[in-house]
């Protein structure tokens, strides 16, 4: 079964941001996981090391697929699987390894 690439760096097409009217409701409805995040949350982009807030996500098209990416597009190619939550110590679980990453020493 073929799976899909976060990572591809044949990055087709790329959505302006503004033409996505309810950015809450495009995650609602094309978050890959579960847990969909709230626009305010602040997730830890593995791909780049750093904070960013999920509000400020781009989207690519690949193909006929749509991708969440990271707003650091195009610097960074990360998506969604790079983004990491903090647990209450204000670690993250990177592959079952707590990593302590500070918000505050970028
Ligand atoms: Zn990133």
């Amino acid at each position: 079964m073929a799976q899909k690439s976060y990572y591809s760096h044949n990055l087709k097409k790329h959505i302006n941001i503004n033409e996505i009217g309810d950015k809450q409701d495009y995650l609602n409805k094309n978050y890959p996981f579960k847990n969909v995040p709230k626009l305010t949350d602040k997730v830890f982009c593995l791909h780049c090391d750093t904070w960013i807030t999920v509000g400020d996500f781009k989207v690519t098209i690949i193909g006929d697929e749509e991708y969440i990416i990271c707003p650091n597009y195009p610097k960074c190619d990360g998506g969604v699987m790079d983004w990491m939550y903090e647990d209450y110590e204000g670690n993250i679980n990177v592959n079952g390894e707590l990593i302590n990453v500070s918000k505050d020493g970028n």
